[in-house]
């Protein structure tokens, strides 16, 4: 199709218009962001055009020197905002600004409705990028020309930000993007000379290339000199520093130079929680900076989600995203990673298997990992935080980084009885100092919500004895509890798998107990009850690890638990059926009674509803519900 000159207008897609209407309503009050967000794109079209010249040069057409330049005017009403970087297509602007390609975006805009207190928080982890420009302006223009492109294809793009927007073919001898904003009436303060180039300074001085303003006139300059025959030109200056901020010495990088460059390379809206600067010299050369988010951005489970960390070779941008400098459990960290040692050309199949690559790699994995180990020493508010917001992200290390294994147990947290509480709060080395005398095991149980892990049958004798259990009620634990087995020699065992396993010399007596009881007055009973269940359980025993409950079911000690199980199931796993084992309480009065009961036909009612109410307590679901509602009103209407 030839290049069509003709004007157009075109709708936006729906989750546009969602944003626009959010946006404008819950971003008034932090308005002046729109700065950051067009000088930030500004920057990254720079940096594009300067990594695609490296392969030709022509890019550059007559015009090398890559800047920003900011104007305002007071008559017009407007702002402009101009850079010589990549520029658009008409496609591109099309597709750039009319869509937004990040799934899951419709789900999430969904959440929002434009007038809660809270959505500004939100929208800015979203990331709200060019469209913030309607937040000020009630109309835009975007012009713009591709570089190496002929003069005549570019594109004008004008839209009041309403439900759609027109797009043109123009002249645009320049290349690159020049946008200009027709402030709204109360726009005032933008057209201010001094305040414009405070809120620039401000969202530019982190910005690798310059940014352009007009000098003030002084005021009365020209009044005394009514014969000077001198045109006056508009002096300009740049107002930033214009450095890549990474390289300057630690002691003149103020706080927030720091989070000003975070947000441009994250996208985010909130001040990031730490980072760490690392110059690192020798064989390898390279400078890495690493920030952790406040916040976890709303597709941090989104498969497709972009992650890794931006890459530099020389000061040069190469590419957003390289993923091989991070592994999977640390895909929140955001950063930039500038090399010396490898090839401008470098390209993400290089990347790949690349030794450079691998020594980074570990480095930028021991200083994310001494950062949080700094963070939850130093400032457990902030750990905390992070800990909400990524913990169950860190909670995949373990399977992952064997070789960090020790360093990311460290930093995990959970909920246990200790407190009794949902928030996750105890590490293992706090669960550690409070071993009881004999105990060489870290006791948890995992279940579906935190209710059902702290009124779990399983946990009543270790209550009864004051011994620690963790209660892990996150997805990713049975995940967890697979690989990591130990910690400093601690075994971490379920306490709803195996026989009960308390400390030496806790239990001794009690054990001797059941053993006398099972082979002796419990022994036709405990038969009677595994022929009954033959099909469902694996095997029939007395326990004490019951105290208020009749009867309780666990995994033996090499099954999967049923709560592992159903993770796998939810997963698409073709698990095969694991039967569980019956436990029976003999203190219990049910048990007793039971023990007793002659009548064959309420002896079976009673021992299907023992195990099938043990199932409901562990969380898991009957095979035949209208069975067990049948079996259960057969014992009620004998009380009528
Ligand atoms: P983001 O920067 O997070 O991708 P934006 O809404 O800020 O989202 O921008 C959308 C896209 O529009 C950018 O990814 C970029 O491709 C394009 N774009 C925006 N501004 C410019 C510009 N000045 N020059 C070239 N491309 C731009
Ligand atoms: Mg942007």
């Amino acid at each position: 199709m030839t290049v069509d000159a003709h004007k157009e207008t075109l709708g936006f897609q729906t989750e546009v218009k969602q944003l626009l209407h959010i946006m404008i309503n819950s971003l008034y009050s932090n308005k002046e962001i729109f700065l950051r967000e067009l000088i930030s794109n500004a920057s990254d079209a720079a940096e594009k055009l300067r990594f695609e010249a490296i392969a030709n040069n022509k890019l550059y057409e007559d015009d090398p020197d890559i800047k920003i330049w900011v104007d305002f005017n007071k008559d017009k009403r407007t702002i402009t905002i101009n850079d010589n970087g990549i520029g658009m297509t008409r496609e591109e602007l099309i597709k750039n600004l009319g869509t937004i390609a990040k799934s899951g975006t419709r789900d999430f805009l969904n959440t929002l409705t434009g007038d809660k207190p809270g959505d500004s928080q939100l929208i800015g982890q979203f990331g709200v990028g060019f469209y913030s420009s309607f937040i000020v302006a009630d109309k835009v223009e975007v012009i713009s020309r591709k570089a190496g492109m002929p003069a005549d294809s570019g594109t004008r793009w004008t839209s009041e930000g309403k439900g759609e927007y027109e797009i043109e073919t123009v002249k645009k001898s320049k290349r690159g993007t020049e946008i200009t904003l027709y402030l709204k009436a109360e726009e005032d303060e933008f057209l201010n000379s001094w305040h414009l180039r405070h809120v620039i300074t401000k969202y530019s001085d982190h910005i690798t290339l310059p940014v352009i303003m007009k000098k003030e006139k002084p005021v009365e300059a020209s009044k005394d000199q009514k014969d000077d025959k001198i045109i006056e030109v508009p002096e300009e200056e740049v107002i930033n520093r214009a450095t890549a901020l990474w390289t300057l010495p630690k002691q003149d990088i103020t706080e927030d130079q720091y989070k000003e460059l975070y947000k441009h390379i994250a996208h985010d809206f909130e001040d990031p929680l730490a980072w760490s600067l690392n110059k690192v010299e020798g064989k390898l050369e390279y400078i890495s900076l690493l920030y952790l988010p406040t916040r976890a951005p709303f597709d941090l489970w989104h498969a497709s989600r972009p992650k890794g960390l931006k890459l530099y070779v020389q000061r040069v941008f190469i590419m957003d995203d390289a993923e091989q400098f991070l592994p999977n459990y640390l895909r929140f960290v955001r950063g930039i990673i500038d090399s010396k040692d490898l090839p401008l050309n470098v390209s993400r199949e290089i990347l790949q298997g690349n030794k450079v690559i691998d020594t980074i790699r570990s480095a930028v994995i021991k200083r994310v990992l001494a950062m949080l180990e700094q963070l939850a020493k130093n400032e457990q508010d902030k750990y905390q935080t992070f800990w909400k917001e990524f913990g169950q992200v860190l909670k995949e290390g373990p399977a992952e980084d064997f070789a960090n294994k020790e360093q990311i147990a460290k930093l995990l947290r959970f909920s246990s009885t200790h407190t009794d509480e949902a928030a996750q709060t105890i590490s293992l080395e706090d669960y550690v100092s409070r071993l009881k005398d004999k105990q060489d095991k870290i006791y948890y149980v995992a279940a579906d919500s935190f209710n059902a892990a702290k009124n779990s049958p399983h946990l009543e004798i270790f209550r009864k004895k004051g011994i620690e259990v963790l209660l892990l009620t996150d997805k990713v634990d049975e995940w967890l509890m697979a690989h990591l087995t130990e910690f400093e020699g601690k075994h971490l065992q379920s306490v709803a798998k195996g026989d009960l396993d308390l400390p030496d010399g806790l239990n001794d007596e009690a054990k001797k107990e059941l053993d006398k009881q099972t082979t002796g007055e419990f022994k036709d009973f405990l038969d009677k009850i595994k022929k009954l269940l033959a099909d469902n359980i694996k095997a029939v025993r007395l326990t004490n690890r019951l105290t208020n409950s009749p009867a309780c079911i666990v995994a033996d000690a090499h099954d999967m638990t049923p709560q592992m199980e159903r993770i796998m199931r939810a997963a698409g796993q073709n698990v095969p059926v694991v039967k569980p084992i019956l436990e029976l309480n003999p203190e219990h009065v049910m048990i007793k009674k039971l023990q007793q009961e002659q009548n064959e036909a309420r002896f079976n009612d009673w021992a299907w509803i023992l195990f099938e109410q043990a199932v409901l307590a562990e969380g898991g679901q009957l095979a035949d519900p209208a069975a067990f509602v049948k079996r259960f009103n057969n014992l009620l209407m004998e009380l009528v």
